[in-house]
């Protein structure tokens, strides 16, 4: 059931797209920073929501696409500081919902992806609040793709690890078995371990992950300002420098990263005024 624009392209039936009923709330992933990555369910119910609750990491352009009525909230929380609390957030949804809203709960990248979108549901489905998930691209798959490094790849790894570099209070999380962490995939994607990456670099080593396997930094990935800085675990771990790098960013550890040099596609795209 597709009509063509005059454009020529191919144009989508609201009809088609499931019905936002107020009084619900969609959870929803903006991707990793290119607008154009959300996806299409996303996007329908942007120009539905009535109320959009947005996460610190989600781009301003995307909000563009909501309808010019909604009412835009920001309930981020970034790098480890308290902004609103996780509580008051979901407990906001429901309030919201309460209303007889149609609210729209956008994160970062996919909501299940260390979003908190668990807690969120659990708070929404405890108050019987029908609630829907749109899943969006993680940064840790997506983001990795704009740097040029496959997630998997048949020559390096048939597996790979995704790991928080951070605790709740923002150190390196201790709930972790690092032993097994350092032996359980060829390929290791960390999200929030910039600040604590000599850290972790000194464990990985320490419980026996070889000293020359190398490590991406990439910075705001899939965005204009992209960055991608190489190093090895070694040398991750000696410079205190590698803090300071820009972020968000996602941390990989493995031999897929060899491959950035090679599939760095983005580095030579003209970034402005696009979707991505
Ligand atoms: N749900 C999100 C992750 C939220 S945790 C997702 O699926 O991507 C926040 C962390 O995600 C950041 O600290 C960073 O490690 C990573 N991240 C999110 N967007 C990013 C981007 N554009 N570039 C690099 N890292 C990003």
């Amino acid at each position: 059931m597709t009509s063509v624009h005059d454009s020529g392209f191919a144009a989508l039936d609201s009809a088609e797209f499931p019905a936002f009923a107020p009084g619900t709330v969609w959870l929803v992933g903006a991707g990793p920073g290119a607008p154009g990555l959300m996806t299409l369910l996303g996007y329908h119910a942007l120009g539905a929501a009535e109320v959009v609750v947005y996460d610190a990491l989600v781009n301003d352009e995307i909000l563009k696409w909501a309808r010019k009525d909604a009412e835009i909230e920001f309930a981020g929380k970034r790098g480890g500081k308290p902004s609103s609390k996780q509580q008051d957030i979901s407990l906001r949804l429901v309030e919201l919902a309460k209303q007889n809203r149609r609210v729209l709960r956008l994160k970062g990248g996919d909501p299940f992806m260390f979003g908190r979108g668990g807690e969120e549901c659990q708070a929404l489905a405890r108050a019987g609040i029908p609630f829907r998930i749109v899943p969006g691209i993680t940064s840790g798959v997506g983001g990795l793709a704009y740097a040029g490094i496959p997630t998997t790849h048949r020559e390096t790894n048939h597996s790979v690890l995704f790991l928080t570099g951070h605790d709740a209070s923002g150190n390196v999380p201790t709930g972790v078995d690092w032993k097994k962490v350092a032996h359980a995939a060829p390929v290791i994607v960390m999200f929030m371990a910039v600040r604590n990456l000599p850290r972790i670099a000194e464990t990985l080593i320490g419980h026996g992950r070889d000293r020359d396997e190398p490590v991406a930094v990439v910075s705001n990935a899939s965005l204009p300002n992209q960055s991608i800085h190489t190093t090895t675990l070694e040398k991750a771990r000696t410079s205190p420098d590698i803090t300071g790098l820009p972020t968000p960013a996602l941390v990989v550890v493995g031999r897929v990263v060899e491959m950035a040099g090679e599939l760095d596609w983005y580095a030579g795209i003209l970034r402005e005024n696009s979707l991505g």
